[in-house]
């Protein structure tokens, strides 16, 4: 079943949006969150990050939010439905999880994360995709 190593259905999804290795996009939130996730016992988890893809970003108002989702957000709602929990790692940062699944990350005040999210995730309405 080889289409299924794209995790999405690639009639529905484009190549450029199927996820971006979040070590890639922010190298030092990829870090720190394997450290934290190490750190709270979430051995599992925190070997998960350097995995990690950044599907889809939160397009909430808060100015601050950089959160992200790590699976396709109608998969995440699935997931968190069956098994969530949230792992409070920091202040401004914490990991929604579903069983050893890492399905959002709940990131604040971090400007470098959020201008890389706009440059892939633009929301909805602004020139350049979707
Ligand atoms: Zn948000």
């Amino acid at each position: 079943m080889p289409l299924r190593r794209h995790g999405f259905d690639p009639r529905r999804r484009p190549a450029a949006t199927v996820g971006t290795l979040l070590r890639e996009l922010d190298p030092e939130l990829a870090r720190d969150l394997s450290d934290e996730l190490d750190a709270a016992g979430e051995r599992v988890l925190a070997g998960a990050v350097a995995s990690l893809r950044v599907v889809e970003a939160c397009h909430c108002d808060d100015p601050t939010c950089a959160s992200f989702y790590a699976v396709d957000p109608f998969r995440a709602a699935w997931f968190w439905r069956h098994r969530g929990r949230t792992i409070v790692l920091a202040p401004g940062l914490s990991v929604d999880a579903a069983g050893d699944r890492i399905v959002c990350v709940e990131v604040h005040d971090r400007p470098t994360l959020k201008n890389a999210l706009i440059m892939r995730f633009p929301a909805d309405g602004e020139p350049g995709r979707r």
